[in-house]
């Protein structure tokens, strides 16, 4: 499978493991080593007093890559290595079947019990979809059967959740906000024993959770988060005092996991921030609900402010330990984040269906709409991004399940990936269906059409890119994790916060590691030889394994050019983060379609019958691949011809107020 031009796996591992110059991997740390400054790898020397606290918080939170990476973030060092994500990696049938029973009952109980339009006009969900949904199981779908829940796997949840967004928004939001980041996630990867026998049970069976990391000042960046948790003088409680804001659920929850700031700690001499993960009930005196926010979309969110006046919180309710708060965020996120795309495959197959409808039926100009080349291209490629989309979710959600190494890269451009293409379907459809997708299901339901909501479907989706990691950061969070190998193998030469010797320590270390690695990034590459891949999908993988070659000579070059300060260069490394995504769709495309052709019904022995369906298949996946292709190349086209530079500094001036006559003429 593998190409033999590429280095065995084993070199790779010991080229870029952290024995190699600026090692700080505080989990690799023997007893009694000193803690290395939190970011050794980068120079936040020259960095403004936030940027750097931001930075280093983070760092100091940031579990290291395991050495063999994943599939995802080894194509950022053009290393191909399709064997890990092929034959794709199916849910087995056991598993599927311990889901079936649950997800009958939702689907049922979704179309009988929950009418999304009048949840989006009252902004409420009815008590009784509560009480329903918490009768089913809905709210304790992967809690652990022995904590009361219904012990599903992540594959299952994912199924749910594509239910769910195929119909209301709202509920789904609900549903995933109280399991994915509230109290049942972080408690089920570090909660102990008595917590999870605490909590997981009422949470399972219905008592709502949120999760309040948000404050007023502290969006994307938590090191400027203020709530404050002072330990009471014989350290058995916390008191908590300040504000959290967009806590979903917060008005309808029982028990929260809140983010607050506990005494900071000295590290080499230095003050470090310190954020606590707590466990908090809403009924605590000192606690209110002082606001509940409305949007845009998702109209019945049930979304707070939350003010908290000397709450006093007991010692036992942290998790994990003292000043790990920001660890248990972003860790229970590398999880928690894989429910929106698995939504955004159910909002997209419906957007799709719907077109798909319309562009038959409605005729203009003599002929269905979907017969004219401009409403056909929309089509298609909603077509091919709901596969994509589809095979990404699924194929990294099974990962999950067979705890597969570290999918941190892979949830994340799942989620990027995932939410932008929903949002791009939301407005084609909008499109497809021309005034009657901007026209409320009310309205058209009021003068005799079917109420089909698209405006609602698309008013619903937008915040998929701002919450839960904003697309901006979610490419900054993959860019960091792309430039690891690259950092720990080369990036103490920059810093100057390290000692000389070091420095020139890593100048020899990594040349002897780039001597060998960079030369290998030319030679011609290919996946190898793949069993019994159609040769249609084989083309395609064979693309994305020359690609992240190209991929990881283009980064390469990048850090020669920019060195320290290519974290500033967003743009451009926010186009190698588009590449390697389109990489990965490609390649989880190839591998689900192929898995499809195997398993089509009837299966594809079957000759006439079997052909149709893998012509079907192949179809859907060639269409995406040669899409993803040309996004890929435009990226590429862009790194070395763009204009980030000038609109940089036109922006700059625009901030500093100049271009008046742009604001002239306005009301
Ligand atoms: C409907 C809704 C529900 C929510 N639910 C919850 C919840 O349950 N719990 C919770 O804790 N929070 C919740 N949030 C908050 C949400 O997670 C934040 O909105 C999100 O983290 C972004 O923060 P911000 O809105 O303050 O934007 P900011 O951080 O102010 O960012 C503004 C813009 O700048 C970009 N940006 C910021 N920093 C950088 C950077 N370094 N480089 C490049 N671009 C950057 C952002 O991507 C964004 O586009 C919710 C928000 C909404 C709208």
């Amino acid at each position: 499978m593998k190409s033999p031009l590429e280095a065995p796996e084993k070199q790779i591992a010991e080229e870029t493991s952290t024995k190699s110059a600026g090692r700080t991997d505080s989990s690799r740390r023997t007893a009694g080593e000193p803690e290395k400054p939190s970011a050794s790898v980068i120079d936040t020397s020259r960095m403004s007093k936030g940027q750097r606290e931001a930075l280093e918080l983070a760092e100091a939170s940031r579990d290291p890559l395991d050495d063999r990476g994943s599939f995802a973030s080894n194509l950022f060092i053009g290393r191909y290595d399709f064997g890990r994500i092929y034959p794709f990696p199916e849910q087995s049938a056991e598993d599927r079947a311990a889901g079936d029973p649950f997800l009958q009952k939702l689907e049922t109980y979704l179309r009988d019990h929950v009418d999304p339009d009048e949840i989006d006009r009252t902004g409420e969900i009815p008590p009784e979809n509560f009480a329903g949904l918490a009768e089913i199981g809905a709210f304790g779908i992967k809690v652990p059967k022995q904590y009361g829940g219904l012990g599903l796997s992540q594959s299952n949840y994912g199924r749910a959740a594509v239910l769910l967004g195929s119909w209301d928004g709202n509920v789904a939001a609900l549903v995933s906000a109280h399991q994915s980041i509230g109290v049942a996630q972080p408690l089920l990867l570090f909660g102990t024993e008595e917590q999870k026998r605490k909590y997981l049970p009422r949470v399972a069976g219905g008592e709502i959770s949120a999760f309040a990391l948000t404050e007023t000042h502290a969006g994307s960046d938590p090191a400027t988060m203020s709530l404050r948790a002072e330990p009471t003088p014989d350290g058995s409680e916390f008191v908590l005092n300040g504000e959290k804001l967009w806590c979903t659920n917060g008005v309808k929850a029982g028990v929260l996991v809140v983010m607050a700031r506990t005494p900071p700690k000295m590290v080499n001499g230095k003050e470090r921030k310190q954020i606590t993960a707590f466990i908090v009930d809403v009924a605590t005196p000192g606690l209110e609900i002082t606001y509940r926010c409305r949007f845009m979309g998702l109209r019945a969110l049930y979304n707070a402010v939350v003010k908290f006046t000397d709450v006093r919180v007991p010692r036992e309710n942290i998790i994990s330990k003292e000043g790990a708060g920001l660890k248990v965020a972003l860790t229970t996120l590398n999880t928690g984040r894989l429910t929106l795309p698995a939504a955004c495959v159910g909002v997209s197959k419906r957007l799709l269906e719907i077109s798909r409808k319309w562009a038959g039926e409605r005729i203009q100009w003599g002929v269905p709409i979907g017969k004219h080349a401009a409403i056909a291209g929309k089509i298609a490629e909603m077509a091919g991004d709901v596969f994509a989309m589809e095979a990404m979710t699924f194929l990294t959600s099974s990962l999950l399940d067979r705890k597969s190494g570290d999918l941190r890269i892979e949830t994340a451009m799942c989620k990027m990936w995932a939410t932008e293409m929903t949002w791009r379907i939301a407005d084609e459809a909008m499109q497809v269906r021309g005034g009657r997708g901007y026209e409320t299901a009310a309205s058209l339901a009021g003068r005799g059409e079917p109420p089909i909501s698209v405006e609602r479907f698309l008013r619903d989706c937008r915040v998929n890119m701002i919450f839960e990691g904003s697309s901006e950061i979610m490419r900054l969070f993959i860019a960091r994790e792309a430039l690891d190998p690259h950092l720990k193998v080369g990036g103490a030469i920059f810093n100057t916060q390290l000692p000389m010797s070091e420095r020139v320590k890593a100048v020899f270390s990594s040349g002897k590691f780039y001597a060998g690695w960079y030369p290998r990034q030319w030679l011609p590459g290919s996946a190898g030889k793949i069993d019994n891949l159609h040769p249609n999908l084989a083309k395609h993988v064979n693309y994305a394994a020359r690609a992240s070659k190209r991929l990881a000579r283009g980064l390469f070059h990048a850090m020669a050019r920019f060195g320290p300060k290519l974290d500033r260069e967003q743009l451009l490394l926010s186009r190698f983060v588009g590449v390697a995504t389109e990489l990965f769709a490609i390649s989880a495309t190839c591998s689900f379609a192929q898995w499809k052709i195997d398993h089509s019904d009837p299966p594809q022995a079957d000759r006439e019958q079997g052909g149709a369906a893998r012509d079907e298949v192949l179809s859907l996946a060639e269409y995406f691949c040669r899409s993803a292709c040309l996004r890929i190349e435009h990226h590429f086209a862009d790194t070395n011809n763009n204009v980030d530079r000038r609109g940089y500094e036109l922006t700059q001036e625009l901030l500093a107020g100049k271009h008046e006559s742009l604001r002239r003429g306005m009301v």
